[in-house]
């Protein structure tokens, strides 16, 4: 007779996994179903060029919970971070700032462009870290539905709102900082453009927004969630960003968790209105006392469901999800390190620069965006190289390099072409501005991947290529998130969950969606 588990998750990417571990450690029987040949999604670890083994999406870590590394005991599966010394920026007139972990050695860089900005930057500083101290504690909270009289529901209101008063007066800079551009947000505080480029570059990171629109103040802060140190948190994963869903499939498998990949589900199975199990595309039927979906909220209920089963308001808002991308990734074998024309050994205290931002001014950024809006890719794109070699050289054969580029803006759908005419095109325009900052880099290049959203929706299963399975502004998030009346993980389906990055706190390796969603199910079992 066929196995009966008590849970089906659907997608080992980490959210999905985190989900799966928690409910093991509960002792609940728990399969995990991933339609790849690998376990991840978009934290994965994969050989593209024979000998490199390649963070083929997400590359950097840093918003990770401390507690989700602790309880599932991470480190014991085979996790491990190196944290960055520092990010660097060149500027197009071949100077540079470098920021560390350590604000008085910022401090000191700044002030090569501003003394009064340089003396701003531990103050600004410190109003950030007072923000996400208390996002970071909404992360861990399950939204409520402001408009339910449920007892479960104003119990978390009146949660979330004894954190708020606990504010005092920041809420209002807070509130600033979830309604504001990145660029206004910043006019408050700065005088010199160098250092608003380097902040505002964070506001325009995997979203199809510039910095002078509304609410990306708030996906600076978003990308600032992570507390696991380095400088601005963030770090490499030894073995690359595979080793995040080897450890937690790790820790899973230890409790009981039987993981499945090449296991594509083609449909959640109902009965009187409740799910109980799966079909897969091969046909094979898999029963379970509830099904978890950490697959996005488009695919979820769109595709997954039927459509009919489920309220018409419901429907309409998760098909009105914006998740249009235009975040591109171009992962390179290279034959040397990119040399950077504006960095100066012994100037500045870094031994090499393996975190760059490529954005050196506000106008670049908005100008990026700008093209973007009417259907083309940015001629001057913004975007991150990554050298993962010059701290983990054993990802690539001896003096080999891996490079990792993520930018935008390369919207999903052009107005005038296709990606399949551009795609080789536009890599090309990316390695050429890439020289610009870096002489001779195209030169280096020994093969690459290029990755445009429609290829990240291809490969990795993310809605229209959203890097965060769609977009991380006010109207996407807390409580409206992945639709009204549904952010508490449940769904119109009993005993149908969900626990991906299209529900609250929202996307980036952080865990909180598969940690959150596990506590509400383990307590309502
Ligand atoms: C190019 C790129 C760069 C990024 N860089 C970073 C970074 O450096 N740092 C960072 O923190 N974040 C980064 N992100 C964002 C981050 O990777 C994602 O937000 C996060 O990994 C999403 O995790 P998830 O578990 O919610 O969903 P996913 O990783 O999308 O997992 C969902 C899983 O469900 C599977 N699935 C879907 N449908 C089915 C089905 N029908 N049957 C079975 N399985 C199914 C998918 O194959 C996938 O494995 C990046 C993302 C991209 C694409």
């Amino acid at each position: 007779m066929a196995t009966k588990y008590n849970a089906v998750v659907i997608g080992a990417g980490h959210n999905g996994l985190i989900c799966a571990a928690y409910l093991a450690r509960a002792g609940r029987k728990v399969l995990v179903l991933e339609r790849r040949s690998k376990i991840g999604g978009a934290t994965a670890t994969e050989e593209v060029f024979p000998g490199y083994q390649v963070s083929t999406a997400s590359y950097v870590m840093s918003m990770m919970q401390k507690k989700v590394i602790a309880d599932l005991e991470l480190p014991k599966y085979g996790w491990k971070m190196i944290p960055m010394d520092c990010l660097f920026t060149p500027f197009e007139d071949g100077s540079s700032i470098a920021m560390f972990g350590d604000h008085s050695k910022t401090q000191k860089e700044i002030a090569k462009f501003s003394k009064k900005d340089a003396e701003m930057y531990p103050v600004f500083e410190a109003f950030l870290e007072d923000a996400a101290k208390f996002v970071r504690q909404m992360l861990f909270m399950t939204p409520p539905n402001p408009t339910s009289r449920k007892l479960r529901d104003l119990k978390s209101m009146l949660q979330h709102a004894n954190a708020v008063r606990k504010l005092g007066t920041k809420l209002f800079r807070i509130t600033d900082l979830m309604l504001m551009s990145v660029s206004e947000f910043l006019d408050m505080y700065f005088e010199c453009d160098q250092i608003k480029a380097v902040k505002a570059y964070y506001g325009s990171i995997g979203t199809f927004l510039g910095p002078r629109s509304p609410g990306t103040a708030y996906v600076l802060l978003h990308h600032l969630m992570g507390d696991l140190g380095g400088a601005g948190g963030w770090g490499f994963m030894k073995g690359g960003m595979g080793a995040v869903p080897d450890s937690i499939a790790g820790s899973a498998k230890a409790h009981g968790c039987e993981i499945r990949t090449d296991a594509e589900v083609a449909q959640i199975l109902t009965e009187n209105g409740r799910a109980t199990g799966v079909a897969l595309q091969s046909g094979e039927e898999i029963f379970a006392d509830m099904v978890i979906t950490g697959a996005d909220a488009q695919t979820s209920f769109l595709k997954l469901c039927d459509t009919k089963q489920l309220p018409a308001d419901f429907v309409e808002s998760i098909r009105n999800m914006r998740t249009f991308s235009t975040a591109f990734k171009i992962n390179m074998a290279v034959d040397r390190p990119p040399s950077y024309r504006a960095f100066k050994p012994g100037e500045t205290d870094v031994d090499y620069p393996n975190y760059v931002h490529i954005g050196p001014t506000m106008e670049y950024l908005e100008k990026a965006y700008d093209e973007a809006k009417y259907g083309r890719p940015s001629t001057r794109p913004f975007f991150t190289p990554c050298v993962p070699t010059m701290v983990d050289p054993d990802l690539a054969p001896p003096g080999k390099h891996i490079v990792n580029v993520f930018g935008g803006h390369a919207p999903y759908e052009l107005k005038d072409s296709t990606w399949d005419q551009e795609r080789e095109k536009y890599a090309d325009q990316v390695l050429s501005v890439f020289d610009e900052f870096a002489p001779g880099f195209t030169d280096s290049v020994i093969d690459r991947q290029i990755l445009m959203p429609p290829d990240l929706e291809r490969i990795f299963a993310l809605p229209k290529g959203h890097i965060f399975h769609g977009e991380l502004t006010l109207d996407q998030l807390i409580f409206m998130r992945p639709a009204p009346g549904y952010q508490d993980y449940r769904t119109p389906i009993r005993n149908l969950w969900q626990c991906g990055s299209a529900t609250h706190p929202g996307g980036g390796v952080m865990g909180m969606g598969g940690h959150n969603a596990a506590r509400e199910i383990i307590k309502g079992w």
